[in-house]
């Protein structure tokens, strides 16, 4: 493909992706493959001759739409969001031209610098602690992380390297793997300390959990993966309340904040906690500005060595959609969510499950698990609306996430009427 060719088809491109997105709500938002689809419509080795690019195109529509799951459909009410806009996807393709591989501050000083201006902006939207932000000189600073997973492991490397050399230093005789053998890390049955779960967008009390952490000197890393989006606006801050303690912080805005995956954002306090766990100097990595104390190498920050430019995708939604607009967003989804909670209280064979924080609502029928999966089975089988169910304590309950930048109530009161439905079908079946 040569460049003329490129601005011809890079203009269809986004054409179709406008077309796709404008006209998402005509899909069917769950497929109707079965587990082995695609194989025999494509051939079992690359072609030796080059294919079309027509070709490609029209095997868009045969092979792959028929087997996605529309994320940003309207009907998507599972799991968390996903973001997306317009904005972020501009940005990816920058990203994508400029190609640049991050490591190091000399690999490509824009895609650094911006991403740790960018993580200060972040941070000052979310009003953390002034510890947490770099700013000129600040010690601690913010890094674009691929998932809270991987955030979540990074911690855990870094808090362990960290006791492990306070310790060598109290006790020199002390060896590396007889200190490993005795480390504990403390975690609930949502894994770290959490700020709105994946099961039903609960959060833990920071105010208790903090200042023990802190008296015993233990890591405390916090995973706000959905629920840190909303802190932006300031009817929510108090969520964050207990932030202080931490020594890591992070949250994806990749789903809830308007920019496309990846982008998962994370904190530390204190930067050299985490370049000293990962600090890796090959001669061929280092540059002529070393002495520089401004120097950034976000290599030394993550677990891989190479990284995407991924802040122009925020600079790009941050600009575009201004604080008022992220916090609009925000505001719609936990307003909608509010409206289905009415809904289901509404229809007394139902219940809500679990008190509705943010954007998530957590709700069964009244009755046995067996009842609540059968229902669930039926909302599956008609396709009409996605969602996925969780259990809480020993209850099968039904999760109902506002999840698509373009949801509206009209959507949302269409999904209750389509579960009630099914709902009444179920129990008449039920008592014949
Ligand atoms: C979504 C979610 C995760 C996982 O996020 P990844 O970025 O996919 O690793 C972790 N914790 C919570 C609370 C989540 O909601």
């Amino acid at each position: 493909m040569n460049v003329s060719e490129f601005r011809k088809r890079g203009k269809e491109m986004v054409d179709y992706m406008a077309n796709y997105l404008e006209g998402i709500e005509g899909r069917q938002v769950y497929p109707d493959v079965e587990p082995g689809y695609l194989r025999p419509l494509i051939p079992p080795t690359a072609p030796q001759e080059p294919d079309t690019y027509e070709d490609i195109i029209s095997d868009i529509e045969k092979i792959i739409m028929p087997g996605v799951t529309h994320w940003h459909s309207p009907y998507f009410f599972a799991y968390f969001p996903t973001a997306s806009s317009y904005p972020a996807m501009l940005a990816d393709m920058l990203c994508g031209a400029i190609g640049c591989i991050g490591f190091s501050w000399a690999a490509s000083p824009a895609c650094t610098e911006l991403e740790t201006v960018m993580m200060d902006w972040l941070g000052k939207m979310l009003e953390l602690p002034e510890a947490f932000l770099a700013g000129k000189s600040g010690e601690g600073g913010g890094v674009i992380q691929g998932s809270a997973s991987e955030a979540t492991l990074v911690a855990l490397l870094a808090a362990r390297t960290k006791v492990t050399r306070q310790l060598q230093a109290d006790s020199p005789e002390l060896t590396q793997a007889a200190i490993m053998e005795k480390l504990v890390a403390y975690s609930s049955d949502q894994v770290v300390a959490t700020l709105g779960t994946t099961t039903c967008c609960s959060f833990d009390n920071l105010l208790e959990v903090g200042p023990i952490c802190n008296k015993g000197n233990l890591w405390l890393h916090i995973d706000a993966a959905y629920a840190g989006s909303a802190f932006i606006c300031p009817e929510f801050r108090h969520l964050l309340n207990g932030v202080e303690f931490a020594d890591s912080f992070n949250f994806n805005p990749h789903k809830w904040l308007l920019v496309n995956f990846d982008c998962s954002a994370m904190w530390v306090k204190k930067r050299t906690d985490l370049t000293g766990a990962f600090k890796l100097d090959p001669l061929y990595l280092k540059h002529s500005h070393e002495s520089s104390g401004l120097i950034t190498d976000y290599r030394h920050w993550q677990l891989p060595l190479g990284r995407r430019f991924r802040s122009l995708k925020m600079w790009f939604v941050f600009r575009i959609y201004g604080v008022k607009g992220l916090q609009a967003h925000i505001r719609k989804h936990v307003r909608l969510a509010h409206e289905f909670e009415s809904l289901v209280l509404q229809d007394p064979r139902f219940e809500i499950c679990a008190e509705v924080i943010l954007g998530l609502v957590c709700f069964r029928l009244k009755g046995s698990n067996k009842l609540n999966e059968a229902l669930l089975q039926r909302i599956g089988s008609a396709k009409k609306i996605h969602l996925v169910p969780c259990h809480l304590r020993d209850k099968f309950v039904l999760r109902f996430a506002i999840c698509s930048r373009t949801v509206e109530l009209a959507h949302v009161q269409l999904a209750w009427e389509h579960i009630r439905e099914l709902a009444s079908d179920l129990l008449r079946a039920e008592k014949e």
